[in-house]
């Protein structure tokens, strides 16, 4: 069976206790869209509340360390966002890669370390306007997955659902522009190639590649319906119960053909 749409609220360094409300509604709409998998990752801060108040949506971070523990002052490890009710960590976004200097040798260390602690992990990749405009979009991207996705002595049999990657295009991420389904489609399959090519055609064929940027209800249903997407990584609209919950009703509305 194919796995559902995924779409997933990333909420950046917003939200106080007073958008626990929001996340109520999420999830009980979330209850009504059963076709869809649904998952917000709050600030830390927030992981566990909302994780006690969630019957339905998972809840997870933003990021992790890649240690388990020790003298890294104000960071988190996989172990602790699993402690708290996360099931599920975002890394390498454009935004940590541009504001803490993160490397693929990092991510890679991190994704490791969040499956071993039980994680999902939601990888992104994805190039800047300036390595777009330079053809080297593809190229630049297979570099990024080949050096930060996580290996395997073993492969576990679940690998298709513990491991996403969210394409997101560093110039469309909150900028209200978005890549052309061509180009949507082009990365997508690339990336489906490559997966195929690292973890098998059972795991790498299955895995579900998010796209992200600018993704509002709006514009969901034509983004959801491109072949290889599958699902979609959402900064500024999964912060209302409404805008998120549009965008994934229109992946209900296209999983179901
Ligand atoms: C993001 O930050 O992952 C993102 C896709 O943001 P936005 O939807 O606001 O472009």
């Amino acid at each position: 069976m194919p796995l559902r749409p995924y779409i997933v609220g990333n909420w950046k360094m917003h939200g106080t206790r007073a958008m626990l409300s929001e996340a109520r509604a999420i999830d009980r709409a979330a209850q009504r869209h059963m076709k869809v998998e649904v998952a917000i990752a709050p600030p830390y801060t927030l992981i566990h509340p909302v994780h006690r108040e969630a019957e339905q949506i998972a809840v997870g971070a933003q990021d992790c360390h890649h240690e388990e523990g020790g003298a890294h002052t104000g960071d988190i490890s996989a172990n602790m966002v699993a402690d708290a009710g996360g099931k599920f960590v975002i890394l390498g976004h454009s935004e940590r890669r541009e504001n803490h200097g993160e490397t693929d040798a990092q991510i890679k260390a991190k994704a490791n370390a969040a499956l071993e602690a039980g994680l999902r992990v939601i990888l992104c990749c994805g190039e800047s306007e300036k390595t777009r405009d330079a053809g080297r979009a593809v190229a630049h991207v297979k570099k990024q997955l080949n050096a930060s996705l996580p290996t395997f002595d073993e492969q576990p049999e679940d690998l298709r659902e513990r491991v996403t990657v969210a394409y997101e295009p560093i110039w469309a991420i909150g900028t209200g522009k978005t890549a052309t389904v061509d180009d949507i489609a082009e990365m997508h399959g690339e990336i489906r190639a490559l997966l195929i090519k690292l973890y098998g055609e059972e795991h790498g064929g299955e895995m579900r590649i998010l796209y992200g940027g600018s993704v509002k209800p709006e514009n969901a249903s034509e983004i959801l319906s491109t072949p290889d997407v599958g699902g979609a990584l959402v900064g500024g609209a999964s912060l209302t119960a409404d805008s998120f919950m549009g965008i994934a009703l229109a992946a209900g509305e296209t999983a179901e053909g």
